[in-house]
């Protein structure tokens, strides 16, 4: 008898009819109503030391912004968000607020129904933006010069902030478009009608800054040069690197890293042209794989799978975010550790895992193992720093556990030089978190620069 037919991947572009496409990618949280975010508005209690902005990383007055939104005054609400967090509208968008202030509203804790913060949010600075207008002015010019790299969250928050005290500043992006995860890795369904680009304007009409795409730092622009030609450098670089999986079958073909698959994802401008399996398995545990997930079965995939090492609650994905994938037909499958990726025809035609438990606090595993078929696997297994271009320039940037140290202000060990984002140790991954660092980071460069200035006129 002859050898089986090696069986041939099932992926392909087209899995469902375009309008059911576009309903998968439709808007996750739709904006509310007027008279909807007046009622919403209306359940807030306006608590003294209100514990929701105690929980906002970034200290937006949530109990504030409510009050005005429902006194009708949406755009003073705008202002009192945007004057805490720059990008209010897309945190609006992808904030895990049933983790952050949602969590703690004491609606939610009397209840189980906390004020929608978030829905709030986002119809505030909506109104504001539908008008056209920057809510902010410059302060006098201070002739000051300051580099930011990286035109993600962190970097456009520090930029904004140091135009908005009067200096001039240039982004360095390595790549093609600003906004860094907002427009190459923010799951689609959370921010729809090219609003990462539209914030972008949004923020840049404060003026005072210039965008530089495709200056990558250690190669077409260098630390030492920015340093000697700035006033001072803000790094928002991001995490760059991802994390090998270290199993047999790795690099067969439809085995991607779920990262760069999202950035083409998110780059796609007709999503029914994009081809995915029939059968898919994601890697991991995070927001990652719960968007590579979703997305795929957005697409049309038919059995999308999650297999995560640990136990649901270890999951770094919210209970939400759970249950987002969960309702939307993805099965997620815990204490699966990849053992290696089966390929026929240098492709993948499934996945061994083995099951895992927890002894003595530790993970291990059983040694017994499952099949999953699957056209395509994402590795959804985390991301790391890569310190390419803050490095071999004579004295480098101090890292911790892979990841720049920076103090309590994001000052680095490398005098004139800051960071904040996913690049500094000790963050938490969150767009939210990078744009508290780099309001942090401006203002200590500020204060640096000034203090500096009165010195050399002493
Ligand atoms: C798939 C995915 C989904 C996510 N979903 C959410 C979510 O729903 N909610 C949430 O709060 N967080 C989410 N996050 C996390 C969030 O996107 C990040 O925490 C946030 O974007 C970090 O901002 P940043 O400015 O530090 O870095 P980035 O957004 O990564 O921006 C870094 C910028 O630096 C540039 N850069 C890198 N290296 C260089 C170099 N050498 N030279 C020049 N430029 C360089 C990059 O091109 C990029 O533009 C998600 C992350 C991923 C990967
Ligand atoms: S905790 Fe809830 S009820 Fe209290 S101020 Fe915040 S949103 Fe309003």
């Amino acid at each position: 008898m002859s050898d089986p037919l090696p069986r041939r991947p099932d992926i392909a572009a087209s899995r469902l009819p375009g309008d059911a496409i576009a309903r998968g990618f439709s808007d996750l949280h739709p904006a509310l109503e007027s008279h909807e975010a007046l009622v919403e508005a209306d359940r807030c209690y306006f608590c003294y030391d209100a514990p929701c902005m105690n929980a906002c990383p970034t200290a937006i007055d949530i109990p504030l912004f409510i009050r005005e939104i429902q006194a009708g005054n949406a755009i003073g609400a705008a202002k009192t968000i945007l004057s805490a967090n720059i990008l209010g509208g897309m945190c609006a968008r992808v904030c895990p607020t049933e983790t952050l202030c949602e969590e703690v509203c004491v609606r939610e804790i009397a209840e189980g129904k906390p004020v929608q913060i978030g829905l709030l949010q986002r119809h505030a600075t909506d109104a504001l933006m539908a008008t056209g207008e920057h809510p902010f002015k410059r302060a006098a010019p201070t002739g000051k010069r300051i580099a930011v790299v990286g035109a993600g969250p962190a970097g456009l928050s520090a930029a904004h902030r140091l135009a908005m005290l009067g200096h001039d500043v240039t982004i360095f992006d390595a790549r093609e478009k600003p906004g860094g995860l907002n427009e190459y890795g923010i799951a689609a369904y959370k921010a729809t009608e090219d609003f990462a680009q539209r914030e972008v304007e949004f923020l840049l009409k404060i003026g005072g800054i210039t965008v530089q795409t495709g200056k990558a730092l250690g190669n077409t622009i260098h630390l030492a040069d920015l340093r000697r030609d700035f006033g001072a450098v803000f790094l928002g670089l991001g995490l760059a690197g991802v994390n090998a999986l270290g199993a047999d079958g790795e690099t067969s073909g439809g085995s991607h890293d779920a990262v760069a698959w999202i950035a083409d994802l998110r780059q796609t401008s007709d999503l029914s042209q994009l081809p995915v399996g029939r059968r898919v398995v994601v890697i991991g545990g995070g927001m990652t794989a719960i968007d590579a997930a979703v997305q795929a079965k957005a697409l049309g995939a038919e059995e999308v799978t999650i297999a995560y090492r640990r136990g649901r609650e270890q999951m770094n994905a919210s209970v939400y975010e759970q249950e987002v994938a969960a309702t939307r037909g993805v099965h997620l499958r815990f204490n699966l550790q990849p053992k290696r990726i089966l390929a026929e025809d240098g492709h993948v035609t499934g996945i061994e895992l083995e099951r895992t438990r927890i002894e003595d606090g530790k993970l291990v595993a059983t040694g017994e193992t499952v099949t999953i078929e699957a056209d395509q696997v994402f590795k959804a297994i985390g991301q790391s720093f890569t310190a390419d271009g803050t490095e071999g320039e004579g004295e480098g940037i101090a890292l911790e556990r892979g990841r720049i140290r920076v103090d309590a202000s994001r000052r680095t060990s490398l005098e004139g030089v800051w960071a904040g984002g996913d690049c500094i140790f000790g963050g938490e991954d969150l767009t939210v978190v990078a744009v508290e660092d780099g309001k942090v980071a401006a203002m200590d460069i500020h204060a640096a620069l000034v203090a500096a200035e009165k010195v050399a006129a002493e």
